[in-house]
């Protein structure tokens, strides 16, 4: 029997009806689904996810989204505001990475579908630019441990070497010395966070910035977290390190607008310190018998929908909006961390701001997090360490909640001392899946997946209609 969600209020699908339905009962299905889902978030008890969570933000950037959805960004000569969307979006974002600071070179951007279709997109620019420019025909990239695993699967997916440092364990940052041991003849580029999307710790990017230049080797700054949230925080005095253009080595940026930007999930930013890295990656085929094709990125048809969306977001907003919001989200961040500080037991992990992260040498940190359940916040989990982390977000600056927090996370820590000898009953998941790397975990792994995308074939057909 499947746990299908939502089989047991509506008829479940099985292939394609033969008469259609009506349009406002759908509507009324999508609106009872979407509002159920809705209130899990609002309470603001939920990390990151929901960069934005303001509803008339959403429902301005979605009329934008209307009436662009339906075009196919790949046909500029019809849809020419493509070419407005896109370029404006580049250069907000090149502005806020101070791109103007770029002397050696004619900085650049492009617009791709999330944080991994940037990394995707700049390890691609890597590796050609790699082979074109330096001959090297297997190259490798170094990234600390804690960079994101959009560089394994960007790796894996273009045949690159990924070679993976260990990080100093208290200050969570890359080790310096173990990057420069990484890098050799091979090496295309070196992978650096702001921050990285565990322990909210930036690496040290101005010395990587001298190495990367040293060696003769290129620095890309994931900053798909950080990138539109670090420069406001600079911007208000807190101890935020230079992490972007500014610094000569760093050769592209990943910034998603889809969080912090404040976005529609399906867009992201990377810039790069000079065009011609970005040219290196394009795809053209002239000899086509269809005609001759060519694509910027790996995507082919693109909706306008979120170009639209994402540039009237920003246009919205503008330096004041993100910089308000940004007060907030800094001010509540660091009160959710005096919260943590109270409690001698918990230790906060590194020198974090706006995401952070904590553990506990007195018990497993997960039972504070089973006990924080509960009381329905939702945290995402480390492993080696065990840590529970909290990316601070528009709906956690509500009032009251850092008041909530405080409180929760009082009892939570008395539930941890009493049950330290049992084993807590939550783990590390990201993306919802617990487990070290087993054969067994990755049997599980592949079985959780697939339960996901097929369950309705399983359900008894009397479910349905
Ligand atoms: C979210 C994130 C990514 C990946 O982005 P997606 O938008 O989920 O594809 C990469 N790096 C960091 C630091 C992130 O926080």
């Amino acid at each position: 029997m499947s746990d299908y969600p939502h089989a047991e209020r509506y008829p479940v699908a099985r292939g394609l009806a033969s008469e259609g339905r009506d349009r406002s009962e759908i509507l009324a299905e999508l609106g009872e689904m979407a509002k159920g889902e809705d209130a899990y978030w609002e309470t603001g008890r939920c990390s990151g996810t929901m960069y934005c969570g303001d509803h008339d933000h959403y429902a301005f950037m979605n009329e934008a989204f209307g009436l662009f959805a339906h075009e196919n960004v790949l046909q500029r000569d019809m849809f020419p505001s493509a070419t407005r969307f896109e370029g404006e979006i580049i250069a907000m974002t090149l502005d806020l990475l101070h791109a103007d600071a770029i002397v050696d070179g004619q900085a650049a951007g492009m617009v791709t579908s999330g944080g991994t279709g940037s990394i995707l997109h700049a390890m691609l620019a890597y590796r050609e630019h790699a082979r074109i420019e330096r001959g090297i025909e297997a190259p490798n990239v170094v990234k600390a441990e804690t960079g994101h695993p959009a560089f394994d699967k960007a790796c894996h997916l273009l045949g690159i070497e990924l070679r993976k440092v260990p990080v100093d364990p208290t200050t969570t940052r890359a080790d310096l010395d173990a990057v420069a041991d990484a890098i050799d003849a091979g090496t295309a580029a070196v992978i650096a966070s702001a921050p990285n999307y565990g322990y909210g710790t930036i690496d040290p990017i101005a010395e990587l910035s001298d190495l990367a230049l040293e060696r003769g080797v290129g620095l890309h700054v994931d900053g798909c977290l950080g990138g539109f949230i670090l420069p406001w925080g600079e911007e208000l005095g807190y101890d935020i390190p230079v992490f972007d253009f500014r610094l000569p080595g760093v050769t592209t940026i990943s910034a998603d607008t889809h969080k912090y930007a404040y976005g529609l999930k399906g867009t992201s930013v990377l810039a790069f310190r000079d065009r011609s890295l970005r040219d290196g990656q394009y795809f053209f085929l002239t000899d086509w018998s269809g005609g001759k094709y060519c694509s910027p990125g790996i995507e082919g048809s693109r909706s306008g929908g979120l170009l639209a969306a994402t540039w009237a977001g920003m246009m919205a907003l503008g330096r004041e909006g993100y910089l308000r919001y940004a007060q907030q989200i800094f001010e509540t961040a660091f009160a959710m961390q005096d919260a943590v500080r109270v409690h001698p037991e918990l230790r906060i992990i590194g020198a974090p701001t706006f995401c952070f992260s904590f553990t506990s040498d007195a018990f497993d940190i997960y039972h504070v997090n089973d006990f924080m359940r509960t009381k329905g916040w939702r945290f995402n989990g480390q492993q080696y360490p065990n840590a529970i982390h909290m990316a601070v977000t528009r709906p956690q600056t509500q009032p009251g909640l850092v008041d909530g927090f405080a409180a929760d996370l009082g009892n939570a820590v008395a539930y941890a001392r009493e049950h330290r000898d049992e084993t807590p009953k939550s783990g590390a998941i990201y993306g919802g899946i617990p487990g070290g790397p087993t054969p067994e975990a990755d049997e599980f792994i592949r079985a959780v997946m697939t339960e996901m995308m097929d369950s309705q074939q399983e359900l008894p057909a009397t479910t349905g209609d």
